[in-house]
């Protein structure tokens, strides 16, 4: 029996999983972190407090699974993308707090960029000019932190994403920490060309980054270092995996063939498409991205889409609305109606995303009646869920030409039974849940067991997916035809809300 370790570093919590060769989790233990606010549009992490908390899950995680660090065959990470660590690699105290993906603060300056310099950096790097990708945070810390500017003067500067620092810290730190990433968190940065998977010049010089403070791009599999053994493991394990939270969850989920895809549901939702080795450049508003390299195999790509508010709708049923005490409880309540009773909620509090890109546009609850109750306002929030989710999986058909088969689905989210069935019926595909849900730290786990030959293959990796629930599409749902006419005619009473 081999044991595998995996680290997934997320925006609200640090986690250690340590999964067996059979993918069963055998411990765990996870830990949250403070969210540090400045200034309205502000999010930061302390990232010294990161990594302990990194090691403090570890620890615990050992525990719970009753093992030894020299027991796991190789660790992996997943983590929050995006988000940019500056640290003094002389000390190993970072030079600034992180700045997180959610935050905005250099919207103003990718605003200032000429037409031209946008649309070569939308062209290199397959993403949109947007605060949260990590470019412009590097630059952010570059002009604006004193201490910043010291350290690199003297040549004491290292920057990368939450992936490089722990991999730093846990291959020894200041006493010769290794400085690696992998294609998945470089996809992010707006610096790496997706073409040449190396970090591209002229997109370096546009961010005014310099090269020598970023770290090395490998592939999402193979030994990076070992772990330093006076660290949390006590002893020298192979870090053999690395990918952004998202793509780990597509590994997890094993869509290793183009045409694959998997939508998480959580706060807001992801889907990604794995295009394989082509990148396809969307024209639906959606993100290429690299999906993942196991070692020297080729390269897959993906579409990517997310949804702004998902889970997030629901929390405001449950917090400012009070219309529901708990997440959960939506879903008897919505069932305690037939339909919607004509009542559509587009939760566009901030604007929509994919594929409509309008920041204009706000929320709306319309079709309201006398005959409407809170019940009806509960069943159009999870229609909602999955309207949305269809408007970005219709995008990516159109993009890439591929009609989805099924969905594989997962995240807090996917415990809604009801909503799951809607999803179904309105995509008109079924959808699958895997047998093991902790499809994000499972991916890191496969990641680095593939690299130190734990497992041989995808096709082994694939046989070990396990479907644990399906949910069949009716054929012929109104919820598809009518419902989804609708749905588009409440989105147009979202748009030119603001002046
Ligand atoms: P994240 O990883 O983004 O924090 P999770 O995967 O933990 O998200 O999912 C949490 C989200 O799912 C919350 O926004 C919560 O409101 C929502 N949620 C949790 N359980 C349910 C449920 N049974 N029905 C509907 N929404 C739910």
């Amino acid at each position: 029996m081999a044991y595998i370790g995996s680290l997934d570093q997320g925006t609200s919590s640090t986690r250690f999983i340590v999964f067996d060769d059979s993918g069963k989790i055998v411990g765990q233990h996870q830990l949250e972190h403070t969210q540090i606010l400045p200034q309205a549009g502000w999010v930061e992490h302390d990232a010294a407090e990161i990594w302990q908390r990194t090691q403090d899950v570890i620890s615990g995680a050992l525990k719970a699974a009753r093992i030894n660090g020299s027991d796991l065959a190789a660790i992996g990470i997943t983590n929050q993308r995006e988000t940019t660590v500056i640290w003094d690699k002389s000390t190993g105290a970072p030079l600034a707090n992180a700045i997180v993906w959610q935050d905005t603060r250099t919207a103003e300056y990718l605003n200032s960029l000429s037409d031209q310099t946008k649309s070569t950096v939308t062209f290199k790097t397959g993403l949109a000019i947007a605060p949260y990708f990590s470019g412009s945070k590097m630059n952010w810390f570059l002009n604006h932190v004193p201490a910043v500017k010291t350290a690199v003067q003297e040549g004491r500067a290292l920057v990368g994403t939450v992936d490089s620092w722990l991999v730093w810290n846990l291959s020894g730190g200041a006493r010769g920490g290794v400085h690696v990433t992998d294609v998945t968190n470089a996809s992010r940065t707006l610096l790496m060309n997706l073409e040449t998977l190396d970090w591209d010049e002229e997109l370096l010089n546009i961010f005014g980054v310099p090269r020598n403070l970023l770290p090395d791009i490998k592939s999402s599999s193979e030994i990076y270092a070992k772990t330093d053994p006076s660290g949390p493991l006590g002893s020298a394990i192979p870090i053999a995996g690395i990918l952004g939270d998202q793509q780990s969850a597509m590994v997890g989920q094993a869509c290793f063939d183009r045409g694959e895809s998997k939508t998480t549901y959580g706060t807001g939702n992801f889907a990604l498409l794995n295009t394989g080795t082509e990148i396809v450049r969307s024209k639906n508003g959606l993100l290429t991205t690299v999906c993942f390299k196991f070692g020297n195999q080729p390269t897959h790509y993906a579409l990517e889409g997310s949804v702004a508010v998902t889970g997030s709708a629901i929390q405001w049923l449950r917090d400012q609305l009070q219309i529901i005490n708990t997440a959960p409880e939506i879903e008897p309540l919505a069932k305690s109606v037939s339909d919607n009773g004509g009542v559509y909620f587009v939760p566009a509090f901030s604007g929509l995303f994919a594929p409509y890109w309008r920041n204009d546009a706000r929320g709306v609850v319309v079709g309201l009646t006398r005959a409407a109750t809170k019940a009806h306002l509960a069943r159009a929030a999870l229609e909602a869920i999955c309207y949305q989710t269809r408007d970005v999986l219709d995008a990516m058909s159109a993009d890439s030409g591929v009609k989805l088969p099924e969905m594989r689905v997962d995240g807090g989210i996917t415990a809604n039974e009801l909503c799951m069935q809607m999803q179904a019926d309105i995509m008109g595909v079924d959808v699958i849940r895997p047998l093991i849900i902790e499809t994000t730290a499972l991916g890191a786990a496969y990641a680095a067991g593939l690299a130190v030959g734990v497992f041989k293959d995808t096709t082994e990796l694939r046989n070990k997916w396990q479907e644990g629930m399906r949910w069949k599409a009716n054929s012929g749902s109104t919820l598809a035809s009518d419902g989804y006419r609708l749905w588009k005619k409440a989105i147009e009473r979202t748009l030119n809300w603001l002046d």
